[in-house]
């Protein structure tokens, strides 16, 4: 019997388990008594670990398609069908007809390694990570303003804090480690004003809850920065701080009054909720996926961090994959290289050309959504997906799901067969996170060890040593060693400097540092969307305690299964009167895109001209009702706060 010390692979807290084997089997699996995160605790997604990565149908063999059929080959015959299928399309059509996503949920070793593939060994700009299909907006919101490209402060400051502002999070259920650091907080008189249209298992530990109209974050974020400034509620050096008048200028002309119709809130509340943060330091301002995924992200993350600053508190995201921040910072983004460094940037270029031994373009390439638009168009011939079931991570199943299929050449790596894998042409079967080396970065940006519990199930392979692989047949020596790789990385990106396997397996693992980090504040201008006539309710999609991303994993516990077995969608009381529909009832969803069906429930937390559509295992995905409009900056699909009608289904 041993144990193994790893990183749990679900959520971005990133707690520290024991797991316990013998004979090649998980016999038992503990928390951490005295790590930073989960000190002593795990959350049901950490207890059934287990089940969810080692599920009976795991992918075993290589696949490859023979007409209709995928079948089991070898690894040889996999990787060289994969390689003539890319070295003839880049023969005919050019390196950059080839795109390739990563994913949030492999160490930062294999991201890394998946960049450098792409960008030195195909010689593709089109290299992204899932994160755009999530939460990439706060990248250039806070490299524009706090600097750093994450969270300010560990968990450890939550239960300090003074008050917390916590907008578009179901942080009970999607973030355990840090719900029960806010619970803390609210015991320790820390004032907690949580702003999110529909009520959560939040809500008892909140000294004041908003309601605002889905989509109009950037309008009562507008209003506070005003209030701030107005009243000068901000801390002493604020004024003197680059951007202050710009800001104050933006925004000029807003009637606090009419906050009630474009926000649904009145101008009291908004009153109170400044109050409150304002009046009690030190403010911590959290963000999830609520606002990071509406109309205008960017802005929306830069006003929030507009407010952190002016109180001189600090932001936490409250990102949704284990390791949204690794993958960003080793690079797995179109339009950065590692350590944040910008593509645009000739010096940062020179860097990792000399490190890469290749040429980079200036230009960023396209993004995860703009990728499966130019397989639908063509203009992509090939696409590689490791480790995310775009399928059902992207927006607009129908279309995703048709441009999937369009694509000339589709390989991709993962546990299961998910439903992107099952479409492809070569399916490289993945080893989880308890089968392989290397590290996650958590949510407090702290670069944390992931080690090898058991052997590989089956002939599957870490993510690494298929990137190897796939290297060597292109003739490029590419490591399959994590300790290497992460060498690699930390003695070019500054942000990882001195990080080594040796250093994180002494200690728990600490916050990266961020590099030139001067807070500056951005001018936020007024942009407006409206749900009006032929679509008048607002859509509100959220996640459930038991169900981790598209449930790849989640939903191969039966324990987790259990607990939600149907689908269902929630209206207030009175809409579903109005409607004519009763509790227990069939309901089309339906949006200008797409339409899905749910067994209807009422709820009071959910505000009136709202329907919450909860993500559930195995498809049949809110995502499905969203179209490829973005965030104009990013390229974060706008899965929250569309406009969808209801009807009965009779
Ligand atoms: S899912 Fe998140 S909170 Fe739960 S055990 Fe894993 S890292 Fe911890």
């Amino acid at each position: 019997m041993s144990y193994v010390l790893t990183t749990c692979g679900f959520c971005s807290c990133g707690c520290a388990m024991y797991v316990q084997q013998e004979n090649g089997k998980v016999t038992g699996l503990f928390p951490s008594e005295n790590h930073p995160v989960s000190n002593g605790r795990l959350c049901i997604k950490g207890w059934n670990a287990t089940p969810a990565i080692l599920g009976a149908d795991r992918l075993r063999k290589p696949l490859v398609r023979r007409g209709e059929h995928l079948e089991a080959t070898s690894w040889d015959d996999a990787i060289n069908y994969a390689a003539s299928a890319l070295k003839k399309i880049i023969f005919e059509s050019g390196p950059k007809s080839i795109g390739i996503i990563g994913s949030a949920k492999t160490t930062n070793e294999e991201c890394y390694s998946l960049v450098k593939f792409a960008r030195s060994v195909i010689g593709t700009p089109n290299i992204d990570g899932a994160c755009r299909f999530y939460d990439a907006s706060l990248i250039p919101a806070l490299l524009e303003t706090t600097g750093t490209p994450g969270s300010q402060v560990e968990l450890s400051a939550i239960p300090k804090a003074g008050s917390i502002l916590i907008v578009g999070s179901n942080v009970m259920e999607q973030l355990a480690h840090v719900g029960s650091r806010i619970e803390d907080a609210a015991d320790n008189g820390c004032k907690v004003v949580a702003i999110d249209p529909r009520e959560t298992r939040l809500a008892p530990h909140t000294s004041l809850w908003l309601h605002p109209k889905p989509g109009s974050d950037l309008a009562w974020i507008r209003a506070f920065l005003k209030i701030i400034i107005a009243e000068r509620l901000y801390t002493k050096n604020a004024p003197e701080m680059p951007g202050f008048e710009e800001l104050r200028a933006s925004l000029e002309g807003i009637e606090i009054s009419q906050l009630k119709y474009s926000c649904w809130l009145e101008p009291a509340e908004v009153h109170k909720a400044v109050e409150l943060i304002a009046s009690n330091p030190p403010t911590i301002v959290m963000f999830g996926l609520g606002a990071l995924q509406q109309p205008h992200s960017t802005e929306i993350v830069k006003g929030l961090a507009n407010i952190a600053i002016l109180l001189g508190g600090s932001v936490m995201t409250l990102r949704g994959q284990n390791n949204a921040q690794g993958a960003c910072d080793v690079g797995l983004t179109n339009d950065l290289l590692p350590g944040y460094l910008k593509l645009a940037d000739p010096v940062a270029r020179k860097v990792w050309e000399l490190v890469w031994n290749c040429q980079l373009p200036a230009e960023p390439g396209m993004t995860a959504v703009e990728m499966l638009k130019a397989c639908e168009s063509g203009t992509l011939k090939a696409l590689l997906i490791f480790g995310e079931n775009v399928a059902l991570s992207a927006p607009n199943t129908q279309a995703t799901l048709s441009a999937l299929d369009k694509v000339g050449f589709l390989a991709v790596s993962d546990l299961y067969l998910t439903e992107t894998a099952k479409i492809a042409d070569v399916v490289f079967p993945a080893c989880s996170f308890l089968e392989k080396d290397g590290t996650f970065t958590n949510i407090e940006r702290r670069l944390q060890r992931v080690r090898k519990v058991l052997e590989p199930i089956g002939e599957s392979k870490s993510d690494l040593e298929i990137i190897a692989m796939l290297g060597a047949a292109f003739g490029a020596k590419m490591s399959a060693d994590p300790e290497k790789v992460m060498t690699e990385i930390s003695s070019s990106a500054p942000i990882y400097k001195g990080q080594s396997f040796r250093q994180l397996d002494e200690e728990w693992g600490q916050p990266w540092v961020p590099v030139g980090s001067e807070a500056k504040l951005a001018p936020i201008e007024a942009v407006t969307k409206d749900s009006e006539g032929e679509y008048p309710f607002y859509l509100i999609a959220s996640r459930i305690n038991f169900h981790q991303q598209t449930g790849t994993m989640t939903a191969k516990s039966s324990v987790l299964a259990r607990e939600y077995p149907e689908t269902f969608a929630e209206m207030n009381e009175a809409d579903a009167e109005r409607l004519g529909i009763r509790p227990g009832s069939s309901i089309r969803i339906i949006s200008e895109t797409n339409s899905l069906t749910r067994v209807l429930s009422v709820s009071e937390s959910v505000p009136k001209g709202c329907v919450h559509v909860p993500h559930f295992f195995g498809g049949n995905s809110p995502n499905a009702l969203a179209s490829y409009e973005t965030d104009p900056v990013s390229g974060v699909p706008i899965y929250k706060a569309y406009a969808v009608k209801i009807e009965a289904v009779r």
